[in-house]
């Protein structure tokens, strides 16, 4: 019969698309006794995305940001079965998921179909790319771990490329040219990173090409970080200066090409400048997938942002029996790791309570069925009494912890509701952990210990500049 799924028939199967922050985040609070587990990803890792500008850069190795799902799942009181595949489409009416093994290597099963009593829908969003030209064809993202070694691979080719005996100023200028599209959180931060970066090492392994280097941060609207307040946006603008990080505001682009990209300028001019590498980290959209099983319920599932959800984060349209959380759905919270990981944490407090509430209607069913004595009707009564308490769930309610973002230069700016829009300055070891921290306990105490490692290592011998 080949491997089989964890299967108790007293017990409803619960199917997890997802291994991000907001499936990872349910996973590690979910009592696993009360369901069959099943968890559908086509990463098996966790990525803790705040420090992924960080490997862009060589600062961190890959391997220390993530953290394989089967770690959490192997401490769980029941086997939860981890499936690396894609699911392709949602059935809900039917409750059925369908999955693919889309990786390098199949087997001669690759494609299956299997039901759920109840399915938690966490697959994240992807890059948006405005359907602009060139985007997809030429610049990197900095959404998953791939992007960002990718990142690397091509900046370190540009300055090895800018090195090659015969290249004119021009020819090197252009090159080392990096250009960062979206003034969100992510350009920000990669921006930061690459001067440091430049500050840091390439001074001293490519002296002659340093200050040759120039980083541009282009935006579409009037100012980056908007969801900062005034002053810590004023002030990553003038930290910006200061490094000679180029913020082009009201600037657009319009097309990546090989060499150039296009901008449209605050005065509608159409500009093409010439660059060596161009990251794209101008948002977000939803997934097809997410898009498919909108469109089974096109009553209910008509905002364009995302998935709807009620208080209990149930899918809206569906009986109840579809969970979704993170950057798939649209609520009135930002897309953020923050609220993906209280919405897991969340659910899993609500699947308990409702795990138990189905084992008190299967109680009541049974004694419905069998002849009434009079034990059985006074355990009907209080088992209908516990019904009704166990059955109000209470809704999510989302905890702001602040909004943090590192720009470089050692410097970070922090809104915390704590201290009213504070301005917070320090060494970037003592910053992250304590972003690490307050994001949530997610990141490992062997994530923690990775990344630590990694940081001596640098401070030591600078960033590893080879080009795998
Ligand atoms: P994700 O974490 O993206 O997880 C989605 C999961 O679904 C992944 O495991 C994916 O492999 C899987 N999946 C994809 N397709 C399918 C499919 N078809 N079937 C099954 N599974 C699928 N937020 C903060 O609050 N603070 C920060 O400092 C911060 N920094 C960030 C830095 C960067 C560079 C980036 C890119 C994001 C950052 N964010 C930050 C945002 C944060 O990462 C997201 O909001 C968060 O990842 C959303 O969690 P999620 O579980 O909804 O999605
Ligand atoms: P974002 O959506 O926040 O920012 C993208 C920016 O790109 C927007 O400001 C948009 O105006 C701009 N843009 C879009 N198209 C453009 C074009 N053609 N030309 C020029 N500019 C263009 O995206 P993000 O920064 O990746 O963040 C995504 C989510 O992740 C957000 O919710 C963010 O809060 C979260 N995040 C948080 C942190 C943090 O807290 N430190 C870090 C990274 C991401």
């Amino acid at each position: 019969p080949g491997h089989q799924l964890p299967h108790d028939p007293e017990k409803k199967t619960l199917v997890i698309l997802g291994s991000g922050w907001g499936a990872t985040s349910l996973l590690n609070s979910l009592d696993t006794s009360e369901y069959n587990v099943v968890l559908i990803s086509p990463r098996n890792y966790f990525l803790f995305t705040p420090l992924l500008p960080s490997v862009a850069v060589g600062t961190l190795n890959p391997r220390s940001i993530i953290q394989p799902t089967r770690y959490v799942t192997r401490h769980k009181a029941r086997q939860v079965a981890v499936i690396e595949a894609h699911a392709t489409s949602v059935d809900p009416v039917a409750k059925t998921v369908t999955f693919e093994d889309t990786s390098e290597i199949q087997g001669l099963v690759s494609l299956t179909t299997i039901n759920y009593d109840y399915l938690v829908f966490a697959v994240g969003a992807e890059v948006q790319t405005f359907n602009i030209p060139g985007v997809k064809e030429y610049a990197c993202f900095m959404k998953e771990l791939e992007d960002a070694e990718k990142m690397q691979r091509r900046f370190l080719d540009c300055l090895e490329s800018a090195a090659f005996p015969g290249q004119s100023q021009d020819e090197v200028d252009r090159l080392l040219h990096m250009v960062v599209v979206g003034g969100g959180p992510t350009g920000i931060e990669l921006s930061g990173e690459i001067h440091d970066f430049l500050e840091e090492d390439l001074r001293s392994w490519f002296p002659e090409l340093a200050n040759s280097v120039r980083i541009s941060l282009v935006e579409a609207l009037p100012s980056v970080l908007p969801m900062f307040s005034k002053r810590l946006i004023e002030y990553t603008e003038a930290q910006f200066k200061q490094a000679k990080i180029d913020i082009l505001t009201k600037t657009m682009v319009k097309e990546i090409k090989e060499k150039s990209v296009v901008l449209q300028m605050p005065d509608k001019s159409i500009v093409e400048v010439p660059c060596g590498m161009v990251v794209w980290a101008a948002g977000n959209t939803g997934r097809q997938v997410t898009r498919d099983l909108m469109s089974k319920l096109p009553e209910h599932q008509t905002n364009k942002r995302g998935i709807v959800v009620d208080d209990h984060l149930r899918m809206l349209g569906t009986d109840r029996t579809i969970f979704a959380l993170g950057d798939c759905t649209a609520t009135s919270y930002a897309p953020t790791a923050q609220v993906a990981s209280q919405e897991g944490a969340y659910l899993a407090r609500i699947l308990a309570q409702i795990a138990k509430a189905d084992n008190l209607e299967s109680r009541l069913h049974a004694l419905r069925s069998s002849p009434e004595t009079p034990e059985s009707k006074a355990e009907i009564t209080s088992i209908g009494r516990q019904l009704n308490r166990t059955r109000k769930l209470r809704p999510f309610e989302y905890s702001h912890q602040g909004s943090l973002a590192y720009i470089g230069s050692d410097k970070a700016i922090a809104d915390l509701p704590f201290f009213n829009g504070n301005l917070a300055t320090g060494g970037v070891a003592t910053f992250l952990f304590w972003r690490s921290a307050y994001l949530s306990t997610l990141f490992s105490l062997r994530n923690r210990t990775l990344v630590a490692t990694d940081w001596i290592k640098v401070k030591l011998f600078g960033r590893d500049v080879s080009r795998e």
